[in-house]
């Protein structure tokens, strides 16, 4: 028998909206917060508690960027002559999606989404490694360097296998005594809340799956480890969307034209648009000026969030729309979906949760990216406590290097040691 298990078990989308009123683990993990979460979709919430850092440090934020010149997608171009019947479809889309992560060696989660094959040349997808795996990050380090360099046998979910097979894998992994440290990834109920909304009946039934899930865990963990240490988080909540706004034809009824005048990304909840001209720029700052369903974000707002590039690498303009309303059609996708995520951090269904059977969870846990900061120290906690009970000695193999980890960005020194079914099938609507 070990002595300490820290058990991270990730839950896309369970925000704090969804499980407040719900009885949702309270009797393994009563000790609830609300955790704030980041600007942008999974693509950006994901690395952020895997890093600790925010977007505009890491530099993981939207999937689709305006780069020509690094544009991996050129071969693609041909396909722009096949009918639209042929390229909108969702299963080619998918089948095409995989044959291009494979061709380009992508290691992240990856989709062709909606984007036409007209332009698809103009973007490069920023998402080409895992943040899941170590070496993920596409600036700085994440977790699972950090478990890596400090020699911490860990389990983290495979995101090519679905949630119970990941389920049988870690449940494995505690019998055999092998792991210091757990993360579980379930991204299932993220991809039944776009499909069916928040107030779905169908919402608490997966709830109550996943409790009997994380009860069958702690059980076997506790045969096995002295001390279970769970937290259970989010990284979003989602909101149902009332109102579909068509901003796509508002924009194509002016006189600038895409490709020639400037080059837009239409995200479900985000329009970010690149000019080549002063008069694109202006004509569409102003008709999106005249759209009451959004705003364009200024820059200290963008740097108030820590979203914000100086080098406009994401964007020249971003314009967010309010919680509720979805850009149908988008470059995510044709069609509506019930609900979704990527609004404003400090609108209402934004925020994250996080729930422990932990009675001290310390204040400096405020925002998803602290996340990162208790994985470390609860990480270290069970190394030295394991060891300790091996007799082993408790030397630190990587010396100061371990104190890279903080980088400056968060002030994340603590004690001795600083600190998108399976994404394959749950589709992330960017996400
Ligand atoms: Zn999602």
């Amino acid at each position: 028998m070990k002595a300490i298990l820290p058990l991270f078990i990730f839950i896309d989308a369970c925000g704090w909206e969804l499980i407040r009123n719900d009885p949702f683990a309270r009797d393994f993990a009563p000790n609830r917060r609300r955790l704030e979460s980041v600007f942008g979709y999974s693509s950006a919430c994901v690395p952020s508690i895997l890093s600790g850092r925010w977007p505009a440090e890491h530099r993981n934020w939207c999937y689709f960027v305006y780069d020509p010149n690094h544009s991996p997608f050129k071969p693609l171009r041909p396909l722009r002559w096949l009918p639209k019947a042929v390229t909108s479809r969702r299963i080619f889309r998918r089948w095409l999606g995989r044959f291009v992560r494979a061709h380009l060696k992508f290691r992240g989660y990856f989709d062709l989404y909606n984007i036409p094959f007209k332009h698809i040349s103009l973007f490069d997808f920023t998402e080409k490694k895992c943040p899941l795996k170590p070496g993920g990050m596409n600036h700085g380090r994440n977790i699972f360097d950090f478990l890596e360099l400090r020699g911490i046998p860990s389990h983290v979910s495979d995101s090519a296998k679905g949630e119970l097979e990941n389920l049988e894998s870690v449940t494995a992994d505690i019998a055999s005594e092998r792991i210091d440290f757990a993360f579980i990834y379930w991204p299932g109920l993220d991809g039944l809340l776009h499909r069916v909304g928040n107030q779905s009946p169908e919402v608490p039934l997966k709830l109550r799956q996943y409790e009997q899930w994380i009860k069958r865990l702690l059980a076997a963990a506790q045969t096995h480890y002295q001390e279970v240490r769970l937290y259970v988080f989010s990284d979003h909540g989602m909101a149902n969307c009332h109102e579909l706004l068509d901003l796509k034809s508002r924009i194509e009824s002016l006189h600038p034209r895409m490709a020639r005048d400037y080059v837009v990304v239409y995200d479900s909840t985000m329009a970010r648009f690149w000019f080549f001209n002063e008069r694109a720029r202006h004509e569409i700052s102003e008709c999106l000026r005249q759209v009451p369903q959004g705003h364009i974000m200024p820059d200290d707002e963008l740097k108030e969030l820590r979203a914000f590039f100086p080098d406009r690498y994401f964007g020249e303009l971003i314009f967010l729309v309010q919680e509720g309303v979805l850009i149908v059609p988008s470059h995510m996708g044709e069609r509506p979906l019930r609900a979704m995520h990527g609004y404003h951090p400090r609108e209402r269904h934004s925020y994250a949760a996080l729930l422990t059977n932990q009675p001290d969870l310390s204040a400096d846990i405020v925002a998803i990216p602290d996340l990162f900061r208790l994985m470390t120290r609860e990480a270290e906690r069970a190394r030295s406590g394991n060891r300790s009970r091996d007799r082993a000695p408790d030397v630190n193999p990587m010396g100061s290097r371990s104190q890279d980890f903080d980088g400056g960005h968060t002030g994340m020194v603590t004690g001795s040691h600083p600190a998108n079914g399976a994404r394959t099938s749950v589709r992330r609507n960017v996400g």
